[in-house]
């Protein structure tokens, strides 16, 4: 394909600075604490650090550890919001809500307050009840499938597997997830039977993927829904806009605000060290670092993000 001139700039420009910012990683010392409350987790090498990023012309710019696969955590939950919409529409906010928590991830304080209704689909709390209303009408192992086969279908990429090791780690050591989950439960907010609709929601947060992959399924949430290859629309253009509206406010849990702040972009991020960010009508973008700041999201994930958003001014605040 013969492209123009200025894109050839545009495109090299972005090799660059995505190269230039894995250099700086790698050099940095600080590299965060990675996450050990789920025993598996606390495998990965702290010093892995990967980024990719899709544009919306069809260009992939990758470095570092771009391919190797890492456990996504939180990050399938911007997914299982996007099929939940898919399912049920605008009653999904009968069972969840959409504003800022303030509070780490897997809070329950608000739950009691709330009548068991979680702030958003981002806290954990959200995201269970998100993959009960996945469950309802199917078994547990159907629900996963298709949740597997979606995020297969994004990447265009079947290779994409559970890593069943994490989540059997996490279904062992999930009481904090299980305590919230029966505590919905008592509120009638859950419908399925707790351990099935828990097992659904651990085994997708074991979904392992590269930042390739990741950057390739995510965009659709770049280009008004669609995927700007095959054209293939995804979700309506208003309802990406909404999931970045919830990635920017409820993204990085009690860090949200930091991360707007320092970084522009709506962003999602997991526990395996994985940040999943968007450049509206730009580019999707993937980093992963495993080692996690106090709010438990991926220090050097943000650094990079916030350096890439910078370089390439894409912040939706403003160049
Ligand atoms: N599976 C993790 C949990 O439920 C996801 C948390 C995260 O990535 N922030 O604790």
């Amino acid at each position: 394909m013969t492209r123009m001139p200025t894109e050839d700039t545009a495109l090299s420009q972005l090799h660059d600075v995505v190269h230039e910012v894995a250099d700086a990683m790698r050099r940095r010392a600080d590299r965060g604490a990675v996450a050990d409350y789920i025993p598996e987790l606390a495998t990965v090498d702290p010093s892995a650090f990967g980024i990719a990023v899709a544009d919306n012309d069809g260009n992939v710019a990758a470095a570092g550890d771009c391919d190797v696969p890492f456990s996504i955590q939180s990050i399938s939950k911007v997914f299982t919001l996007t099929l939940a919409l898919g399912k049920v529409g605008d009653n999904l906010w009968r069972r969840v809500g959409r504003e800022p928590s303030g509070s780490p991830f897997n809070s329950i304080v608000q739950l009691e307050n709330e009548r068991g209704v979680p702030r958003n689909p981002f806290i954990n709390a959200g995201a269970i009840a998100v993959t009960d209303v996945i469950l309802s009408g199917h078994q547990p192992r159907e629900a996963l499938g298709e949740i597997l086969r979606f995020m297969q279908f994004l990447a265009n990429d079947k290779a994409i597997t559970i890593d069943k090791a994490v989540a059997a780690s996490e279904q062992r050591t999930g009481f904090r997830n299980m305590a919230l989950a029966n505590y919905m439960k008592s509120f009638g907010v859950l419908t399925n039977p707790v351990d099935f609709t828990l097992g659904v929601y651990f085994h997708h947060c074991a979904i392992a993927m590269s930042c390739r992959q990741l950057a390739l399924a995510g965009r659709f949430l770049s280009h008004s829904g669609k995927n700007p290859e095959t054209g293939i629309a995804v979700v309506h253009a208003e309802r990406a806009r909404r999931i970045n509206a919830i990635m920017l406010t409820c993204g990085h849990y009690d860090g949200s605000g930091e991360f707007a702040f320092r970084v522009g972009l709506p962003g999602k991020s997991g526990v395996g060290g994985g940040i999943f960010a968007v450049a509206p009508g730009k580019a999707s973008i993937a980093v992963w670092s495993p080692g996690l700041d106090a709010a438990g999201n991926s220090h050097l994930g943000r650094i990079a993000l916030e350096a890439l958003s910078k370089r390439m001014g894409w912040s939706i605040f403003g160049a």
